[in-house]
């Protein structure tokens, strides 16, 4: 059996200087945009040397024939025409690893390109939530070691979301979090910019009956329906059961602010019958969630299935809650008949 602790270990290592990296790409992004000529360049700057990083800190640690599914692959980087792009990666990797070179860094990426064939993977987004990244708001760099259909170990970078629950979700934070998580040993929590600081054990704070509820979800509409959730909420209320105005954030820290008892749910209710959701996407975060006290399903009530490639080909939708919260949710979500046709 593999040695969790020493995996969730390496996976923290790599989450952290995949953090520091995007945090110099986000700080360049002037520099960036002028060396691509592309205003959408630094997020797929930081995508790639995110990938990167996280490839070589796997490969290096663990040997090359670890497993890695990443969002990405190097192709499009290796294009003559996308020269520029490369360069800027470059300089954005040579912030953790002095000595890149740009075959090391496209390897590197390509450390990402297994597949799912086999019984334990990891699996990459190496910046989830690009139009957050893009804003300066929240993003998070999710890996997950997933073993048989389970995710076992789940590290989730978010480095502009602040630690102190007064502080706005939509301002970035100097410091960051980085959630850590072994499946049935619980989840800590680090400072990004300080991830050998000591760990804090995060255990979902029940809430206080009679609080209102609060609830997050995505801020692009594409990716959640939020007439539902404003129904959901609308159903629960005449049930004497209020809410305040949903928190909208982009990326899986949705799971870390549930998983820390900032907000009392995480919804993804499906927008288009035909879409499956991304294993890297939630493995992460969902094992985040789940490791403190969540219950973590989808709209039916089904356990994320990661066994089914890079698709949860056999759920729809997303709710992560606290038990409470989470019956709550899914009962109206069966009153209402929301994603009957999805
Ligand atoms: P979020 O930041 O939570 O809004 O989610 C970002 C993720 O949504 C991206 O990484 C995409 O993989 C994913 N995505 C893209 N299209 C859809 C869709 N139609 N429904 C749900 N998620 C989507
Ligand atoms: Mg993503």
């Amino acid at each position: 059996m593999p040695d969790y602790a020493e995996l969730a270990s390496v996976a923290l290592s790599a989450v952290a200087l995949a953090s520091r990296a995007c945090r110099e790409v986000q700080a360049s992004l002037e520099r960036v945009k002028a060396i691509t000529k592309d205003d959408k360049s630094p997020v797929t700057v930081a995508d790639f040397a995110s990938q990167a990083i996280v490839g070589r800190i796997l490969a290096e640690r663990l040997g090359r024939g670890v497993v890695l599914v990443g969002e990405e692959d190097s192709k499009w980087l290796r294009e003559d025409d996308h020269a520029a792009h490369r360069a800027a990666t470059l300089a954005a990797v040579r912030a953790v690893w002095p000595d890149a070179d740009e075959k090391a860094m496209l390897d590197a990426i390509d450390v990402g390109a297994g597949d799912t064939h086999h019984g334990s993977f990891w699996t990459l987004d190496p910046v989830d939530g690009t139009k957050g990244f893009l804003r300066n708001q929240q993003y998070a760099i999710a890996l997950a070691y997933v073993e048989r259909g389970t995710p076992v170990v789940g590290v989730l970078g978010c480095p502009n979301l602040p630690r102190d629950f007064r502080k706005p979700l939509d301002e970035p934070d100097p410091h960051g979090c980085i959630y850590t998580a072994i499946k049935g040993a619980g989840v800590s929590e680090t400072p990004a910019d300080d991830p050998g600081a000591a760990p804090v054990t995060i255990r979902r704070l029940d809430r206080e009956e009679g609080e209102p509820l609060s609830i997050c979800e995505s801020v692009e509409s594409a990716h959640s329906k939020q007439d539902d959730t404003a129904r959901i909420l609308a159903h629960l209320a005449e049930r004497g059961q209020p809410s305040r105005e949903p928190a909208r954030l982009d990326s899986q820290a949705k799971y870390a602010v549930t998983a820390r008892g900032q907000a009392d749910a995480y919804l993804r209710l499906p927008t288009k019958k035909d879409y499956v959701e991304r294993i890297w996407d939630h493995a992460a975060g969902a094992l985040v969630a789940a490791e403190a006290g969540c219950f973590v399903t989808d709209i039916r009530g089904k356990a994320l299935d990661f066994s089914h490639g890079r698709g949860l080909e056999q759920n729809t939708g997303v709710v992560c809650a606290p038990p409470r919260v989470h019956g709550l949710v899914l009962g109206a979500i069966e009153a209402l008949g929301i994603g009957r046709d999805a």
